[in-house]
């Protein structure tokens, strides 16, 4: 199996060095020449396997250079740290309506479900390409992929992970998630700043060629685990294949029958995972991209015109808050039929002019399978209440987008198109156990975060996860601080370069 960059075909590469690489030279990103093929034997088959032979049997014709054999060993360490045997959990809410929890992991949030694998999966693959050096992984994060990444990447061999977060920018609950982390390799630095310094620190880190001769020299290569690396897409297509399998399992299809399927869209990681399902023969009818009030993509799904000149809107989403959704561009690559100077020239437009558009026929191409909407606050609140009232289900505010843009969009059909819908579940509710409780009491709730799970725990007649319940005790590791200045001294002297 082989990998091309969007802004160069002729660039090839193998899985293991696409994933050691990151991104292409050109500042494409990897993308599978072409699409592996499964039959629904293949499918069939999934329902009587774990998570972790799931997951090893859908990445093994992504993955080539790997035995299933070896994939099943990466696959087998990655998906302990969850709080439910199933791992993912496919449960039906409404008739017909189910969710797919993905939040069962270590953080609380779905990036588990990559952050937990890929490094394992980096770590193999260094091995594969003969890159005998110390792989570190720098993250600058506004909250959640800093905590995931850390998780993930403690204690790999062969590994080690820096994280940057802004000192003002991340709220307590998420600073005592990181500065609690355990693991040898493990270092977290606070930037005197807010996440665009942070960010910017870490870019210039990865850029400076100096630096990168000194690590060198100790044994030690720069990489980043950002979801643009195939190594945290893939792992994300199992999940579609096995909710498809659950459904199977517990009789709400039949073997081949079409779902629809609703995902909270950010970065356009998740939803492009989903379309590499369908594109692999996963019978999914429709994708239903759910945007928050930064409703570029919904726009660009009704319009063709990507249009990143707006305002940006904090929300009790914020993982959604995004205007410019990187993975985007690995669809357009498919939907200019694989033309690699289309995509150059509408990527160079988008960081020019702040837009693109897209011609006529692949817009209609892109329309025949993905439907896009977006939901105002007032509509994710109503939805959670609703949710919680009808169906004593609590809901974090990223999927209530999702849901909230689901039901809009099976309103609008005749009843007798409506198939049986999968809501993609990105977060645990007590995640965000603030905004929650407010939807559900309808009323600005006292006390601190901690204060707000317990009292939505009490509600649901649930109990706070350990994951929340326990950061309070956990003693603080990290107190690293500097200015966005000296972040590269900051990390020299982490890793005791000095
Ligand atoms: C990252 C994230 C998203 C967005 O996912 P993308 O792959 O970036 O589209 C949605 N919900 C939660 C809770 C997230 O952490």
């Amino acid at each position: 199996m082989e990998y091309i960059s969007t802004r160069n075909a002729h660039e090839k590469r193998s899985a293991a060095q696409a994933i050691v690489q990151g991104l292409s030279t050109d500042g494409g990103l990897f993308v599978p020449a072409e699409f592996p093929q499964v039959t629904l034997e293949f499918i069939d088959a999934l329902r009587h396997m774990n998570y972790p032979h799931r997951v090893a049997s859908v990445l093994s014709p992504w993955l080539s250079d790997f035995s299933f054999e070896e994939l099943l060993t990466l696959t087998k360490k990655a998906y302990t740290s969850f709080d439910v045997p199933e791992v993912v959990k496919t449960l039906e809410i409404e008739n017909g309506l189910f969710m797919l929890e993905l939040w069962h992991g270590p953080t609380l949030a779905f990036k588990d479900m990559a952050l937990q694998l890929m490094p394992h999966l980096l770590s193999a693959c260094a091995q594969k390409v003969g890159e005998s050096r110390e792989i570190l992984i720098l993250v600058a994060t506004s909250g959640d992929t800093g905590k995931a990444a850390l998780e993930g990447f403690h204690d790999v061999p062969g590994t080690a992970i820096a994280v940057f977060y802004p000192e003002q920018g991340v709220s307590e609950a998420q600073k005592l998630q990181m500065v609690t982390q355990e693991g040898k390799n493990a270092h977290v630095i606070a930037v005197q700043g807010n996440f665009d310094d942070a960010q910017t620190g870490v870019k210039r880190i990865f850029s400076d060629v100096k630096f990168a001769d000194e690590l060198d020299e100790r044994g030690i290569v720069l990489s980043s685990a950002n979801s643009i690396n195939l190594g945290r897409l893939l792992p994300q297509v199992a999940y579609y294949f096995s909710a498809y399998a659950d459904m199977l399992n517990q009789n709400a299809i039949n073997l081949g029958d079409k779902i629809d399927v609703c995902v909270p869209t950010g970065n356009f990681g998740n939803i492009l995972a989903a379309s590499y399902a369908r594109e692999m023969g996963l019978p999914i009818r429709k994708l239903i991209c759910a945007s928050n009030a930064n409703n570029v993509l919904a726009d660009f799904i009704k319009t063709g015109v990507y249009d990143s000149n707006r305002a940006f809107h904090l929300t009790t989403s914020p993982s959604m808050d995004i205007l410019i959704s990187s993975n985007l561009e690995r669809m357009l690559f498919e939907l200019v039929g694989e033309r690699d100077d289309a995509v150059r020239t509408m990527m160079q437009k988008l960081k020019s002019d702040g837009y693109y558009k897209l011609d006529t026929q692949a817009i209609g191409t892109l329309r025949s399978f993905m439907d896009g909407g977006w939901a105002d606050e007032s509509a994710v609140k109503a939805c959670i209440r609703d949710a919680f009232e009808q169906d004593h289900y609590l809901l974090d505010p990223h999927t209530a987008v999702a849901l909230s843009v689901l039901k809009a969009y099976q309103k609008k059909l005749p009843e007798e198109d409506t198939v049986p819908a999968l809501v993609v579940s990105t977060a645990s509710p007590y995640k965000f156990g603030r905004s929650v409780l407010e939807a559900i009491t309808n009323e600005a709730p006292t006390g601190d975060d901690f204060e707000c799970c317990r009292k939505l725990a009490e509600l649901a007649e649930q109990s706070v996860p350990s994951a929340i319940a326990e950061l309070p005790e956990k003693p603080v590791l990290h107190t690293a601080v500097c200015l966005p200045d000296s972040m590269k001294l900051a990390l020299s002297e982490a890793i005791q370069l000095e």
